[in-house]
């Protein structure tokens, strides 16, 4: 892991979604009602990377598609990627079919944020993954188990993401999904339109009879009130989930000063990125607002199935359903290993961990020998403030969730869609979430999957078992289809 740099820009645009979109499918002749105004969409990250990049001569070139996609899957992440999958296997034509994803590759997003984590292990169990059978990554990692012990790990068998990930190239490679994936943004659209949705994207329309939006979770990284101010003097605080970040940088001042990493955060990714600090030569601060909490999952698994969700479902209150969602997932929470491990490395000194602590403010100070360093000043229990002479602060802190709107943290997919919702009445809760049937349909020929299938599929939509939940209602729409 050691001398990435990360962030979304310059990569390369694959060959593969170059050649996918010469097949000719854009066109770049219509006009939307619904677009998004960029003024009224705040900086996030999944916004804040470079947008596609510039139509080339051949895209200009491109023709109308007479007959419209019989789909277009909205984001190639792991809900995306996963349905794209299983919409092949239902007998959708390759041809008739198109993932749009402004990255250059499917899972970028999510390949970025877990390598930004240095997590070893899913939290997930080994069933969980993109392939179609739940025991397709057991057979996969088949031959490999006899060399390595640590393929999976614990009860769950949770497996190692690099195990997980070279499976996901796997189910990509051989059902030629990067094939079918257009290297644009989509930037609104038009139910209307003969034949079906007419959608805008930031190189040219595309028509579709259907489109499923798998468009993750939208949201700003949460950042805390004191963090603006701190920034504005130059306090060095990045988002473990922003658009970039300088990982080579924060470990070498780490190094150079001997000072903390100082990560802000209670939940596994903020209990991972600190024993990476200190994996990697580094020295790290781990700050929650409460005690270590442990939890397995991310929700109890009596919401994979009936046992919570016959109950969920026999609830006609779109706002008592998100609720229900909000109090269900452990926000906040590691699974017992990483705390385990976070409590380890406390108490062989190489983590200084202070729970029940709020970071208030962060500045900076000269020190004895006339150098100046940066401090950030916590909050403990008692009121009392209390400061961290720090190398720099990485916030952990989540990315921004459904509460009651998300008018200022940016809308899953971009503000457009909240607009466009808006303007049409789409059936939405009072979180301007979708209220989808039990097709996943938001409106007709408009499905949903991940965070924005939240209030249909469970607390649970959003991770990778809430892809292949949802894959079981996408699958039978397209077989009663075809
Ligand atoms: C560090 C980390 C670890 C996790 N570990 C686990 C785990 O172990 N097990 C588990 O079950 N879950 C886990 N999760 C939760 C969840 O599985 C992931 O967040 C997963 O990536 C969600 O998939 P997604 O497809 O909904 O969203 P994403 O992976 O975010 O993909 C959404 C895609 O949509 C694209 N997109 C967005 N807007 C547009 C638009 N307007 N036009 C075109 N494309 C667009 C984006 O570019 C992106 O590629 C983890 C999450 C994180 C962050």
């Amino acid at each position: 892991m050691r001398g990435l740099v990360f962030g979304f820009a310059g990569r390369a645009t694959s060959v593969s979604s170059e050649a996918a979109l010469d097949a000719g499918v854009f066109d770049n002749r219509f006009a939307f009602p619904y677009r998004q105004d960029r003024a009224t969409n705040p900086s996030r990250p999944v916004d804040a990377r470079p947008s596609s990049p510039p139509p080339s001569p051949v895209h200009r070139a491109m023709h109308r598609a007479e007959r419209p996609l019989d789909w277009l899957v909205v984001g190639g992440g792991i809900h995306g990627t996963h349905l794209t999958r299983v919409l092949l296997e239902a007998g959708v034509r390759r041809s008739r079919i198109r993932v749009v994803d402004p990255e250059p590759e499917l899972l970028a997003v999510w390949t970025e944020h877990t390598t930004r984590t240095g997590m070893r292990y899913l939290r997930s169990p080994g069933v969980h993954h993109l392939g179609l059978d739940p025991f397709d990554l057991f057979r996969f990692a088949g031959r490999r188990r006899a060399r390595r012990r640590d393929l999976f790990k614990g009860q769950r068998r949770r497996p190692l993401l690099s195990l997980f990930q070279d499976h996901a190239r796997h189910v990509i490679g051989e059902s030629g999904l990067q094939e079918l994936h257009l290297r644009a943004r989509v930037t609104g659209m038009d139910p209307s339109g003969p034949g079906g949705f007419r959608v805008e994207t930031d190189r040219g329309g595309l028509h579709a009879r259907r489109v499923l939006l798998c468009v993750g979770g939208g949201g700003a990284p949460s950042d805390p009130s004191w963090v603006e101010s701190a920034r504005s003097q130059g306090a060095p605080i990045t988002h473990l989930f922003g658009p970039d970040l300088p990982w080579e940088d924060l470990l070498e001042q780490a190094r150079r000063t001997g000072l903390p990493v100082a990560v802000v955060g209670g939940g596994i990714s903020a209990g991972q990125f600190a024993l990476r600090v200190i994996h990697d030569g580094g020295t790290a601060a781990l700050l929650l607002r409460h005690e270590l909490r442990v939890e397995s999952l991310d929700a109890d698994p009596g919401w994979l199935g009936p046992k919570n969700l016959k109950s969920f479902h026999a609830e006609t209150d779109p706002a008592t359903r998100r609720h229900l969602v909000q109090s269900a997932r452990h926000r906040g929470s590691m699974p017992p290993e990483v705390a385990g491990a976070v409590r380890a490395c406390a108490e062989a000194g190489g983590l200084d961990l202070r729970c029940n602590t709020n970071p208030v403010g962060c500045h900076r100070t000269t020190t004895s020998c006339g150098g100046d360093r940066w401090e950030l000043i916590l909050r403990t229990e008692g009121d009392e403030e209390r400061t961290v002479p720090v190398s720099s602060v990485v916030l952990a802190t989540g990315i921004g969730h459904a509460t009651d709107t998300y008018a200022d943290s940016g809308f899953p997919g971009g503000l457009w869609l909240q607009r466009l919702a808006r303007e049409r009445e789409f059936p939405t809760a009072p979180c301007g979430f979708p209220v989808p049937d039990s097709a996943l349909q938001w409106i007709e020929g408009l499905h949903v999957s991940g965070a924005l299938a939240e209030l249909e599929v469970g607390p649970v939509a959003k991770n990778i078992v809430g892809a292949r939940m949802a894959a079981r209602r996408i699958d039978a729409v397209a077989r009663s289809l075809s």
